[in-house]
C-alpha cells in the first residue's frame, strides 16, 4: 500500500480506473473495512483516507480526543490489500470555502449544527483533489450520504456515490469508533437501540398506516428512556428527503441518536412500504 501525504502527489500518480475512494477518519473497524473490501472488489483503485475533520466538530464535541489508531489502522489497509492510503497535509482543511448542505436542518442537523456544512465542505475537497470515480459512505450515517448524494446530483459531479449497510456488533449495535469509550457490558447493554428500532419497523411494516407514526415514536421513547438512554431524538421520516411522512411517503427512515454515559450513539432503518 502507497501512502500519499500531500494532495499535490495525486498529480503525479496514474490510477488504475475505475478508482474507489473511501473517506474515513480512522480507528478503523469493520463498518470502515466492509466499504474498502467492496471497493477492492468492484473497481481498480482503491484509495482510503484518514482524516480527522475539525470542520465538523462542534465547540464541546470529542476532536480533540478523537481515537487515533494509525498504526494499527496500517495494518488493517495493508491486509485488505488496499492500494493507497492518503493522509493529509495537517491545513487540508483551511481556507476552504463552507458548502451550505441541502437536508442538513433536521436530525442529527438540529444537535450539531455545523456538523453537516463541515462534512460537505471536506468530501467537496477531497472529491476535487482525487477525482474517484466512486466514493464510498456507510447508511450508518444516513443523513451525511443523503447529503452527499444530493449535493454531488445537484451540481453534476461526475464521482458515483455508493452506500453500504451498516455494520453491527453482536448485540446489534451500529459499530463506530465511539463505542470504544464504552465497556464491553455497556456495548451489549446499547444493542437494545437496535432492538428498539427494529421492534418499530416490524410494527410500521404490519400497520402499513400513517396514523401509527406518532404513536410508534412514542412506545419507542419509552422503551429507550426506560433502558437509560438520553434522547437526542427518535424520528420517523420521509427517507427520501428527511421530510414528514405523508400518504405519498414510499420509503420510511426510522432515525435515533441517544446518548449513553455521555457517548452519542445513532441508528436508523429504513423501511420501504
Ligand atoms: P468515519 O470514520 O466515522 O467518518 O466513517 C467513515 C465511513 O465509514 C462513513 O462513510 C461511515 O458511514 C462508514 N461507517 C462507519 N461506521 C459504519 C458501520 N457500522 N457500518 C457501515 N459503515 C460505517
Amino acid at each position: 500500500m502507497k501512502v500519499i501525504n500531500s494532495s499535490k502527489e495525486f498529480d503525479l500518480i496514474s490510477f488504475d480506473s475505475p478508482v474507489a475512494f473511501v473517506p474515513t477518519m480512522g480507528n478503523l473497524h469493520e463498518g470502515h473495512l466492509t466499504l474498502v473490501r467492496y471497493a477492492k472488489k468492484n473497481y481498480s483503485d482503491v484509495i482510503t483516507s484518514i482524516f480527522i475533520n475539525p470542520l465538523q466538530f462542534g465547540k464541546n464535541e470529542d476532536f480533540s480526543s478523537y481515537p487515533k489508531t494509525l498504526t494499527h489502522d496500517i495494518k488493517l489497509l495493508e491486509n485488505l490489500d488496499c492500494d493507497y492510503l492518503f493522509l493529509p497535509e495537517d491545513n487540508f482543511a483551511e481556507n476552504l470555502i463552507s458548502i451550505k448542505p441541502k437536508f442538513a436542518d433536521v436530525l442529527c442537523g438540529i444537535s450539531r449544527p455545523i456538523h453537516f456544512q463541515g462534512v460537505l465542505t471536506i468530501i467537496d475537497k477531497f472529491i476535487k483533489v482525487i477525482k474517484p470515480d466512486v466514493c464510498l459512505f456507510g447508511l450508518k450515517d444516513y443523513q451525511q450520504q443523503l447529503i452527499i448524494k444530493d449535493y454531488v446530483n445537484t451540481k453534476k459531479i461526475r464521482t458515483k456515490i455508493i452506500s453500504l449497510p451498516t455494520v453491527r456488533e453482536k448485540s446489534g449495535l451500529a459499530m463506530s469508533s465511539r463505542n470504544n469509550y464504552l465497556s464491553p457490558s455497556e456495548r451489549k447493554h446499547c444493542g437494545k437501540i437496535f432492538a428498539c428500532i427494529e421492534n418499530l419497523s416490524k410494527d410500521l411494516r404490519e400497520s402499513k398506516t400513517l396514523s401509527t407514526v406518532e404513536s410508534l415514536k412514542t412506545k419507542g421513547l419509552i422503551h429507550l428512556k426506560k433502558n437509560d438512554f438520553e434522547i437526542d431524538y427518535l424520528e420517523i421520516l420521509d427517507a427520501d428527503d428527511l421530510s414528514f411522512v405523508t400518504k405519498k411517503t414510499m420509503n420510511f427512515l426510522i432515525a435515533v441518536a441517544v446518548k449513553y454515559r455521555k457517548v452519542r450513539l445513532i441508528d436508523n432503518i429504513v423501511v420501504s412500504l
